[in-house]
């Protein structure tokens, strides 16, 4: 039977998942992962409450689990058949990689600071997520020993497209980077093709910066 807790925090996830049909997600998939995924495990437990707010929340060591509006429509974009191998930089929270967990095949996910990648594996743990391989270090590297992948994420804000990770994308596949200064960024998806690499601008978005060898310095 569902706990008063689990209880109220279902009707805020369906409350959510309506809010983010009335902003436009369509993808039934996506809204499923939604379902499926409870918000609530992945945020500290100071903002639990506000789970399941259509807000970004702090995770400390200054960084934030991204508006859930803001994942939705990455994996709207993505257009997953479950079949992808993708990979995600900056884990934080790890709820974009549990939502990806439900709509790709294997997904790679680095965070470059520790204490956040093992908050993000106990919630792994917890919500039984079992398809999900973590490293830390410095993703605008990428994670070269298990490329290519059809598809990449960066969750972070990168001056200019990080070359590692265009190398690491199969013919066909996309990568979704914000790319801009540090307060404001226009999203980015480039899409390996067989000459090279076709680049469409997408929306304004603000993330915080992605730190390390091709994005901005610490
Ligand atoms: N999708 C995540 C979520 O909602 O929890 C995004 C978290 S936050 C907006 C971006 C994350 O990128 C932070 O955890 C930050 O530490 C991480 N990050 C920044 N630079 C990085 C790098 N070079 N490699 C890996 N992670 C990085």
């Amino acid at each position: 039977m569902a706990t008063p807790v689990a209880r109220q925090f279902g009707g805020a996830r369906r409350r959510l998942i309506e809010e983010l049909q009335q902003k436009g997600i369509k993808d039934m998939a996506v809204l499923k992962a939604f379902d499926d995924v409870p918000r609530h495990l992945f945020v500290p437990t100071g903002v639990q409450h506000r789970a399941y707010e259509d807000a970004p929340l702090p995770i400390g060591h200054g960084q934030t689990i991204s508006q859930p509006w803001v994942h939705a429509r990455y994996l709207e974009l993505l257009g997953l058949t479950g079949r992808e191998r993708v990979l995600e930089i900056g884990t934080g929270s790890g709820f974009q990689t549990a939502l990806l967990s439900r709509l790709a095949s294997q997904v790679f996910t680095v965070e470059r600071i520790a204490a956040l990648a093992e908050e993000a594996q106990r919630a792994f743990a917890a919500t039984g997520i079992a398809n999900v391989a973590q490293r830390v270090g410095d993703g605008s590297l990428g994670w070269p020993e298990f490329a290519p992948y059809d598809a990449i994420l960066v969750g972070a804000a990168s001056p200019d497209v990080p070359r590692p990770l265009v190398e690491q994308l199969t013919i066909g596949g996309q990568l979704l980077v914000p790319i801009g200064g540090r307060d404001e960024q226009v999203l980015v998806r480039v899409r390996r093709t067989p000459e090279g690499e076709e680049r469409m601008s997408l929306e304004a978005v603000r993330f915080v910066p992605l730190i390390g060898t091709h994005g901005f310095r610490d």
